[in-house]
């Protein structure tokens, strides 16, 4: 007996979820350096005065370039379920933005399983939930791991 419980983001205009997910970054119009979460008022780039910024989709795979268990709720604007639970935070570097992306691994991974080096991609996943809402974020599971039994 389940309502059909509304899915919504967790964060609002962070990612786009169609079936897929793909998390929504800025690109720079004057230097094309990319941004995620969303640059809107300087390029961050020191070389670069640009003041202009394009949202673009972010690459949906990269490379795992370092892993933590983490056991304390993370600071604003990151969301997390109440009560916490620990879980490991991945940072994977996109394919072709090069650009460093934090996010949780997908449940029932442990850090032994996982090394330097290894291709994640993104998921959809459910972080938390309430009476009336599933909310919805990006996580990071290894490839060709999905839908394993
Ligand atoms: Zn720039």
């Amino acid at each position: 007996m389940s309502t059909q419980k509304k899915r919504v983001p967790a964060i609002e205009g962070w990612f786009v979820a169609d079936g897929t997910v793909a998390l929504l970054g800025s690109q720079c119009t004057s230097c094309r350096s990319y941004f995620f979460p969303k640059e809107s008022f300087f390029c961050r780039n020191p070389a670069c005065q640009g003041t202009e910024f394009e949202e673009v989709p972010l690459s949906r795979r990269g490379t795992l370039w370092s892993y933590t268990n983490n056991a304390y709720p993370p600071p604003a604007p990151y969301v997390a379920p109440d009560p916490f639970v620990p879980y490991i935070v991945a940072a994977v570097e996109l394919g072709t933005e090069k650009m460093v992306v934090l996010g949780q691994v997908v449940k029932g991974f442990e850090i032994a399983d996982l090394r330097v080096g290894m291709e994640m991609e993104l998921e959809l996943d459910t972080l938390f939930e309430d009476a009336e809402n599933e909310y919805l974020v990006w996580k990071w599971r290894p490839v060709g791991t999905r839908g394993g039994a």
